[in-house]
């Protein structure tokens, strides 16, 4: 890959996709559930990037989204809207409005409240809202705590005793449809048994609910495979698609999975420049143009990204790279190895496909970068690079 032709084609920091790359990966999560119904539903909010959506849906994707925001953003990308599930603990009336009228494959509901909500919104608009229920089954999906969300003191999702509850209320309105089951206990889960537990607990429940004659027609896994940053083990799709398969033995369901991270953490890297490099007594650190804004993992997750340096090798020494925001949490590495760096050189943050771009802001008045995919070697611009007028759009015309 001509990196340094790129940096000059589009600057830096520059988010890079790999097109072909994401192709791969949602092409083997489909091949994995091959023979069964399945639906790989997108987790639009790992990277929302309209090109990327539309790439995803060209190949047949469906996509999980999380606010109205990102189900408009997947049908404005192509989607078809019988393959988008709508997700989230706090839907508002509108969004719930909203969705109805788009007549999506379904709402996940989150709690009783949310259950009551969108029967009364259902029965003004005159439809029938299909609905999933997450089920929290109490499983440790032994990831990052902020990313986990399996566990009964998480926020998300109900137990088991609730949703049957909330079932036999939804059989019994007219306005709902019980027509899925739904868990997802976790992000960047390297240890594929928890979600085999999740799903045999799940499971379950569906044959319960089918004696009480409420078919569910899908079963949503959730997301939350996870890749390799560092030195974590490759997940294998066989065991985690045989595993479910397993748990789901003797039920008619369409398999539904919401992968985010899976299909776009390792197509995407960050490429950014050096622009100094400076000691404080004995610590060094390299100062990039890339910083915690564009990729908030490390700060927020103490994630690892593993980085590469494209300039001369020469003189390795233990450094740490940040940015320039104010903040001491604004580091993208730590502790590692690097060249002596001159102005201009450049870094590649490795893996930065998923929440890089999307969980990336403004702070201290920083432009975003801009994205560009790559696909059979072409590179093309997916989203400009933000200007200064772009942030201040909204607020010029209340300053008097
Ligand atoms: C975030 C999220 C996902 C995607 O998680 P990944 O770890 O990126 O696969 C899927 N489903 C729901 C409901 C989510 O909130």
């Amino acid at each position: 890959m001509d990196y340094k032709g790129l940096a000059q084609k589009y600057g830096t920091p520059l988010y890079i996709y790999d097109f072909n790359h994401i192709k791969e990966r949602y092409n083997e999560l489909k091949n994995a559930f091959s023979g069964r119904k399945s639906l790989v539903c997108y987790a639009v909010k790992a990277n929302s990037n309209l090109s990327i959506l539309r790439h995803l849906a060209n190949l047949g994707a469906g996509f999980d989204c999380v606010s109205i925001g990102e189900v408009k953003r997947a049908l404005m990308a192509g989607a078809k809207p019988y393959q988008v599930i709508f997700s989230g603990v706090g839907k508002s009336d509108d969004e719930i409005k909203t969705a109805l009228n788009s007549n999506i494959l379904m709402l996940n509901l989150e709690s009783e409240a949310e259950l009551d909500r969108v029967c009364a919104i259902a029965k003004e608009l005159n439809k029938t809202a299909r609905i999933s229920i997450r089920i929290n089954p109490d499983v440790d999906a032994k990831t990052h705590p902020y990313i986990s969300t399996g566990l009964n003191e998480n926020k998300f999702g109900v137990d088991v005793m609730s949703a049957k509850k909330m079932y036999l209320k939804a059989k019994n309105s007219a306005h709902i449809e019980p027509v899925g089951v739904h868990f997802h206990i976790g992000s960047q889960i390297t240890e594929i048994s928890s979600i085999i537990e999740a799903a045999n607990i799940v499971a379950k429940v569906v044959s319960e609910l089918k004696a009480l004659e409420i078919d569910i027609k899908f079963f949503d896994v959730g997301g939350g495979v996870g890749i390799v940053y560092d030195d974590e083990q490759n997940v294998s799709l066989y065991d985690y698609a045989q595993g479910i398969l397993a748990a789901l033995k003797g039920l008619d369901v369409t398999i539904v999975c919401e992968p985010g991270r899976f299909i776009v953490g390792n197509a995407g890297v960050l490429l950014s420049s050096v622009l100094y490099e400076k000691f404080n007594k004995n610590r060094r650190f390299v100062v990039v143009d890339a910083a915690m804004n564009d990729l908030i993992r490390p700060s927020l997750y103490d994630a690892h990204h593993g980085v590469e340096f494209l300039g001369k090798n020469e003189q390795i020494s233990p450094c740490d790279i940040v940015g320039p925001i104010c903040e001491s949490g604004d580091f993208l590495a730590k502790n590692l190895n690097l060249p002596k760096c001159q102005s201009g050189d450049l870094i590649l943050i490795k893996s930065a496909g998923a929440y890089g771009f999307s969980m990336s802001s403004n702070y201290n008045t920083r432009p975003r970068a801009a994205e560009i995919g790559i696909e059979d070697g072409k590179d093309r611009l997916i989203r400009r690079r933000e200007k200064f007028e772009d942030l201040i759009a909204l607020e010029t015309e209340f300053l008097n």
